[in-house]
């Protein structure tokens, strides 16, 4: 059998950190890593490319490729490029391990600040024991916009720990455990929103979803909010939030993803202590596991069966 040949084109990180995850479980593969087509050498032998915001038209450029693997959860990334290969399978990476780093932010994210953390660490800086309320997680209720593979998870751990959670998508969800109350639709954002002392960004982005978190939205959540967004930047209208907490429409906001990463020092969030910042970490993807899916994947076409986790070019996630 002939070892795949793979492309690994990215515009943004360097690649390289998976060609030893690559060799170790295929070490005859045929690996080219590119910013650009030119680096790719015989582009009729790329069978398949592991993708994080590929060079624009490069796809379109690969005359035998059979599957476009995103190495994260989103595609968005890829989305952008207008000639991307509508009939070549487009794939996502779905993973236990990203789901269990996404559901211990979102509990850290959550109860940091429902528990006042922020103030016992001021507290602790000046060596004073002080007592702030202890609110039964039952009364405070955290929505989840988007109750896809990640998003589920997150509701159902905060459902065990105890919160009262709702959570929303754009299709109705019949089977959900009973402890998660679900919204649906456009009909359905407003009832959804006014039961949010938390909501929780977890969409992916679409032309839909862009700029889902704007002063229109903020209006509609119970007065001093906590907004967490762990979705990406673009979801929301980074204008719109600092006026939000000004007129008190949030209190809080915990942002992991911004439209420009990495957040440039002059931007305006950095100087606002209403907002914890921290830097695209929420969870990640070992490498071992964009190996595996990607062989897989690969190998699943070519038997003319349908690839894990294929994403739906037309909704765009
Ligand atoms: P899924 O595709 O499994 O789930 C998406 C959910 O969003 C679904 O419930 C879907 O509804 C809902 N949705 C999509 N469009 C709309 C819309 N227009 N209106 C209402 N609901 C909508 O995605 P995942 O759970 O795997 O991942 C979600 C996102 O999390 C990723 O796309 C990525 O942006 C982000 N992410 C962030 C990370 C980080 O480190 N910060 C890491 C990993 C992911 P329905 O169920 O009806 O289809």
């Amino acid at each position: 059998k002939v070892a795949p040949c793979i492309g690994l084109l990215s515009t943004a990180i360097n690649m390289d950190y998976l060609v030893k995850p690559f060799q170790r479980v295929m070490p005859e593969i045929d690996l080219r890593i590119g910013r650009a087509l030119a680096d790719l050498g015989n582009l009729d032998q790329i069978e398949a490319a592991v993708c994080w915001h590929p060079p624009q038209g490069a796809l379109a450029g690969l005359p035998n490729l059979r599957l476009m693997q995103s190495l994260a959860a989103g595609i968005e990334h890829m989305m952008i490029d207008s000639s991307l290969p509508r009939e070549v399978p487009l794939c996502r990476i779905v993973d236990p391990g990203m789901a269990g780093g996404m559901k211990a932010y979102v509990a850290w994210a959550v109860s940091h600040q429902q528990r006042f953390m922020p103030a016992y660490l001021s507290s602790r800086a000046e060596q004073k024991w002080l007592e702030q309320p202890i609110v039964a997680p039952r009364k405070h209720r955290v929505g989840i916009a988007g109750l896809g593979t990640l998003g589920l998870d997150c509701a159902t751990m905060l459902a065990n720990i105890g919160y009262s959670v709702s959570g929303w998508s754009r299709t109705e969800k019949l089977d959900l455990p009973s402890a998660i109350k679900g919204f649906h639709g456009a009909a359905q954002l407003g009832s959804f929103l006014a039961t949010c002392d938390t909501l929780i960004c977890l969409l992916p982005l679409t032309n839909q979803t862009k700029g889902f978190l704007s002063a229109e939205l903020f209006q509609q959540l119970p007065r001093g909010a906590h907004l967490i967004n762990v979705g990406r930047g673009d979801h929301l209208v980074e204008e719109d939030l600092i006026p939000a907490l000004d007129a008190g429409l949030l209190s809080v906001a915990t942002l992991d993803t911004f439209s420009h990463e990495p957040l440039p020092p002059q931007h305006p969030f950095w100087a606002d202590s209403r907002i914890v910042i921290t830097p695209h970490i929420a969870t990640r993807t070992e490498p071992e596991v964009i190996v595996r899916q990607t062989l897989q994947n690969l190998e699943m076409i070519k038997q003319n069966q349908v690839p894990a986790h294929q994403v739906d070019i037309k909704l765009g996630y």
